[in-house]
C-alpha cells in the first residue's frame, strides 16, 4: 500500500464516519429556504387573485407562504365549523386557506397557517363569550386598559391567559389548531404571539384568579395538605437563604386575606425566605415560561396525533423574538428549549429590534443569527427573519415625524403660539431630509409637497394640515421608485447569510408591494 493509498483509506474512513454522523441528524434542507409572511389582503378574495399571488411568490423564489389565518382581533380566515362566529368580515363565504393551499401546492409552494396565538380583540369572539379567560393585571384590568407610548395610545387588544384550564388555551386555541390540521393540507401550523405581552407592561400579567392560585402552587410555596401548619425557616446556616431546604412555608401567613394587588406585589417583589433576597418573581417568570412551553408541546403532540391519523406530515413553525434568554424573562418565551416541538424557527430579527445605524444592524444581524443557531444547537432549521419596512428607518423616520407633528399641531390650542411654532419648525426640519431624497427621483412630487410644507405656518388651518397629511400618506403608501434604497434589502439578506441560517423569511408581502421590492427580492433569492 503506497502512502497515497493509506491516506486515501484514512480519508475514506473519515468520510464514512462523517456521513454516519450526518445520518443521525435531521434531514438537511436542500439549499437555502425562502419564506414570506403574508396577510389575507395580499392574496385577494378570488381563486384567480390567489393564483396570481402564488405566481408572484414563486417568481420571487419563495418556497413557503406564511399566511395569516387568525388575526390580532381573533378574526379567522378559514371556514371554521367549530368557531363560525370568528369568521373575518368579508370572508364568511370565501375559504382563503382552502384556496391558498390548493394553488400553492399546485405550483410547488408550501403554506404555513399563521395564528396570533394569545391575543384577541376588545370585540373578539373569545373575549366577548368568555371575559373570564382574559389576562388580568394587579389592578384587575385586561390589557385593553393599558396604553402605548408617551402619547398614551389606547391598546385595543385583550391578551388571553395561557395558563387557565379550562380556558382559552384548551377550549379555543388548541381546538382551532386541531381543526386546521385536520381539515386543511397545510405544511406547518405557525405560532405568533406565542408569549405574554411585551410592549404593554410585560411584568403585569397574568394575575387572574387562576394564576394567583397556581403560581404559588406551581412552585409549591406551601402544601395543600395540612394547610394550617406553618413552618418557620430553621436558621442553622449563617446565610439565611442557605436554609431554603429546611422546608419553611414560603407563602405569607396572611395569604388568604390578601387582595389581588397584595398577592401580585408578593409574587413580584416578595422574599421566599424572610430576611433573604427579594426572589419571589423568579417563580412568576418560570411559571410563565412553563405555561408557554406547555402550550408549544401540546400543539406539537396534537398535530403529531392528527398526522398519524390522516397520514400527513404537518409541522409547526414559530415567529419568535430575537433573544430567547431575554424573551424568557420578559415575555415567557424561552424558545431555545423548544426544539422538540418546533419544526422551523423564524426569529424576528427585524431592524426595529436593534439600536444603532444601518451598518450596525448588518453586523448585529449576522452576530444574532449565529447566536440563535448556537442557542438551539442547530437541532432544527432556523430562518433569519427580515422586515423590509424597518430597514428604511433613515428614509421613513422623517416622513413619520412630519405626520406626527402635523397631527399634534391639529390638536394644539390657537393661543399656544410657542407650541405651534415649535411643531412647524420640527416639520420643516424633517422635511429637509425628505426633500433631499425626493428631489432627484421625483421632482414633480417634491415640488407639490414643498408647496404644502411652505403653506404650513403656526396658524395653519386644519384644512391645510389635512392636505399635507394626505400627501404624506401618499408618499408612505406609494413612494416613487428610487426613494427607498432597495440595496438595503440585498445587504440585509447577505448579512444574515454570513451566519449560514437554513433559510431567510421576509416580513411582509404587502410591504414588498408598497416598497416595490419584489424584483430586488427575486434577484437576491436567485443567487
Ligand atoms: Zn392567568
Amino acid at each position: 500500500m503506497t502512502r497515497f493509498q493509506l491516506l486515501g483509506g484514512v480519508l475514506l474512513a473519515m468520510a464514512f464516519f462523517h456521513s454516519s454522523l450526518e445520518a443521525a441528524r435531521p434531514t438537511p434542507q436542500r439549499g437555502e429556504a425562502h419564506a414570506l409572511w403574508a396577510h389575507p389582503g395580499d392574496a385577494g378574495k378570488s381563486a384567480a387573485s390567489v393564483r396570481q399571488f402564488v405566481e408572484q411568490c414563486k417568481r420571487a423564489g419563495i418556497d413557503t407562504i406564511v399566511m395569516l389565518v387568525k388575526g390580532m382581533s381573533g378574526e379567522t380566515y378559514w371556514k371554521s365549523r367549530r368557531f363560525p362566529q370568528t369568521a373575518a368580515k368579508g370572508y364568511e363565504s370565501f375559504d382563503l386557506l382552502e384556496h391558498l393551499t390548493r394553488e400553492a401546492h399546485a405550483q410547488g409552494l408550501m403554506v404555513d397557517a399563521w395564528l396570533c396565538d394569545f391575543v384577541d380583540g376588545q370585540d373578539g369572539a373569545a373575549y366577548r363569550e368568555h371575559p373570564e379567560w382574559a389576562q388580568l393585571n394587579p389592578g384587575g384590568g385586561t390589557t385593553a386598559t393599558e396604553t402605548l407610548g408617551v402619547a398614551r395610545r389606547p391598546y385595543p387588544y385583550v391578551w388571553m391567559c395561557p395558563a387557565r384550564r379550562p380556558g382559552y388555551t384548551d377550549q379555543w386555541l388548541l381546538p382551532m389548531i386541531e381543526e386546521i390540521a385536520t381539515n386543511y393540507q397545510v405544511d406547518n401550523i405557525h405560532h405568533d404571539y406565542v408569549r405574554y405581552p411585551g410592549d404593554v407592561a410585560p411584568d403585569s400579567y397574568c394575575f387572574c384568579d387562576y394564576c394567583l392560585k397556581n403560581i404559588p402552587r406551581f412552585a409549591m410555596l406551601s402544601y395543600d395538605t395540612r394547610i394550617t401548619e406553618r413552618y418557620r425557616v430553621n436558621a442553622v446556616q449563617e446565610h439565611i437563604e442557605a436554609n431554603w431546604w429546611s422546608d419553611p412555608t414560603m407563602l405569607p401567613i396572611d395569604w388568604p386575606q390578601r387582595d389581588r394587588r397584595e398577592m401580585a406585589d408578593y409574587l413580584l417583589n416578595g422574599r421566599t425566605i424572610p430576611g433573604g433576597p427579594p426572589d419571589a418573581r423568579y417563580f412568576f417568570y418560570s411559571y410563565r415560561v412553563h405555561q408557554i412551553d406547555t402550550f408549544a408541546r401540546e400543539v406539537w403532540e396534537r398535530v403529531q396525533k392528527i398526522n398519524k391519523a390522516k397520514g400527513s406530515r404537518i409541522g409547526v413553525s414559530a415567529a419568535v423574538f430575537k433573544n430567547p434568554i431575554m424573551s424568557g424573562r420578559f415575555i415567557g418565551q424561552q424558545w431555545d428549549e423548544w426544539a422538540p416541538w418546533i419544526s422551523i424557527f423564524m426569529p424576528m430579527t427585524y431592524r426595529s429590534h436593534f439600536a444603532g445605524s444601518f451598518d450596525a444592524y448588518l453586523d448585529h444581524l449576522t452576530e444574532t443569527t449565529a447566536r440563535q443557531l448556537e442557542w438551539i444547537s442547530r437541532e432544527k432549521p432556523l430562518y433569519a427573519g427580515i422586515a423590509t419596512t424597518y430597514l428604511f428607518r433613515e428614509e421613513w423616520q422623517p416622513v413619520d415625524d412630519i405626520r406626527d407633528r402635523a397631527t399634534e399641531l391639529k390638536t394644539l390650542e390657537a393661543n399656544d403660539a410657542s407650541g405651534r411654532a415649535s411643531k412647524v419648525k420640527a416639520i420643516r426640519e424633517s422635511y429637509d431630509a425628505v426633500r433631499a431624497r425626493l428631489k432627484p427621483v421625483a421632482p414633480d412630487r417634491e415640488r407639490e409637497l414643498s408647496r404644502r410644507i411652505e403653506a404650513i405656518s403656526p396658524d395653519a388651518t386644519t384644512v391645510a394640515l389635512d392636505e399635507l397629511l394626505k400627501l404624506i400618506a401618499q408618499l408612505r403608501n406609494d413612494p416613487p421608485p428610487g426613494y427607498l434604497p432597495a440595496e438595503k434589502l440585498t445587504r440585509a439578506i447577505e448579512a444574515a447569510r454570513k451566519a449560514r441560517p437554513d433559510g431567510i423569511v421576509i416580513f411582509v408581502a404587502g410591504s414588498l408591494t408598497r416598497e416595490k421590492l419584489w424584483p430586488t427580492l427575486e434577484a437576491a433569492f436567485r443567487k
